[in-house]
């Protein structure tokens, strides 16, 4: 075996340069720390670059989604159909509104809310369903969209990991209203941050008062809101790496590509046709024991997550909850196969062929 004389490659690295600290500098030195100028061009650039109507700047991705719900209306009563096979946050924002999470199993192509098994799931209750783009790969957005249209259904979408994810040429966050973190390992950063896109004016302007306690004007409460809102240190790190996203995003897809076509020892991620994949996470499927498998990427230098080791209806919270009972047989299998690979923009071709070489290697 060859001795390894060369930097531990993390799963994740955030990229964070002078332009960033310099607009963040700048903030400072213009005395607007809170929501103001520098969130309102990011709002302005972000929904552009999705290419919706409206963008409205929260302070996480979590936030991002309950605000989204509130301004759709999903409150006390209501169920929300939703992928089991997600970061918790996907259901914790369903039940901060008083709503039920209805968990409805996943597609194994893609391991997306799966569109066939969603119209059973639907009850006089259903008020939404939030697709999650998992990993960067987009949901099956056409056929959802148009289930939500047939019986009247708000359409939120889980976009935290899917910053530039598309389908047939169409952007996540441009089907329903979008939710998207800026948390530090996502595609791009602001520390924290998030952000809700939609075409809706209504929504737009309920998520803009949600976030800002419920008032639209000052000191007159006419909603029930809390404070959602970003600083404008967060928004101008936005701007700087909303700039380089496209490249990031394309660095990616190229480092999965150089991956998939080496790596032949473990199932690869597979990408649907029309869809643009942007690998938030590089996530192969093995079969035998992964934690040793893990431990030996771990040894020979390469890092590697589970994401997500517990389908989201099996966490302890959500069971105590009363949230737990569901059928989903495909989240639960691929929480046992799952493994992320590093495929951030920072790696060198170098790494990228150690990588494959080593899950090769010790598989
Ligand atoms: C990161 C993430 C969130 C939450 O975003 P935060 O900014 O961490 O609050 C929600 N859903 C999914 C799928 C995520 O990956």
């Amino acid at each position: 075996m060859t001795t390894i004389n060369r930097p531990f490659i993390n799963i994740a690295k955030p990229l964070i340069a002078e332009e960033e600290k310099r607009a963040v500098l700048e903030v400072m030195d213009s005395g607007m720390l809170a929501q103001g100028p520098r969130t309102e061009a990011f709002e302005k650039a972000f929904a552009e670059y999705i290419g919706v109507k409206h963008a409205v700047a929260v302070n996480s991705g979590t936030a991002a989604l309950i605000v989204a719900l509130q301004a759709h209306g999903v409150g006390p009563g209501d169920e929300v159909i939703t992928s089991p096979f997600s970061f918790i946050a996907t259901a914790t924002s369903i039940i901060a509104c008083g709503a039920k999470p209805v968990f409805v199993d996943v597609d194994p192509f893609d391991l997306n809310l799966d569109p066939n098994r969603v119209e059973d799931a639907i009850t006089d209750a259903t008020k939404a369903i939030m697709p999650v783009h998992i990993f960067g790969h987009p949901a099956r957005m056409t056929e959802i969209a148009e289930i939500c249209e047939d019986n009247g259904l708000a359409l939120v979408e889980d976009a935290a990991q899917a910053h530039g994810t598309e389908q047939d040429g169409r952007r996540a966050g441009s089907w329903g209203s979008g939710c998207f973190s800026f948390y530090p390992t996502k595609n791009m950063t602001t520390g924290e941050g998030g952000i809700v896109t939609t075409n809706d004016d209504e929504v737009a302007r309920m998520s803009r008062i949600i976030r800002h306690h419920g008032q639209e004007r000052r000191y007159y409460h006419e909603y029930f809101g809390l404070n959602w809102r970003i600083t404008d240190l967060a928004s101008a790190i936005g701007l700087v790496q909303l700039g380089h996203l496209e490249s990031w995003n394309e660095a990616r897809i190229a480092n999965a590509a150089a991956l998939s076509a080496a790596i032949t020892a473990v199932e690869t991620p597979k990408v649907r046709e029309g869809a643009r994949h942007v690998f938030h996470q590089y996530t192969v499927r093995v079969t035998g024991d992964r934690d040793a498998f893990q431990a030996r990427l771990q040894e020979a230098g390469v890092g590697s997550a589970i994401h997500y080791p517990v389908p989201i209806h099996q966490q302890p919270i959500i069971r105590q909850l009363g949230f737990g009972e569901a059928d989903v047989p495909v989240a639960e299998a691929a929480a046992q196969a799952v493994l992320s690979l590093p495929v951030h923009p920072s790696l060198s071709p170098d790494e990228v062929a150690y990588i494959a070489d080593t899950v090769n290697r010790v598989a």
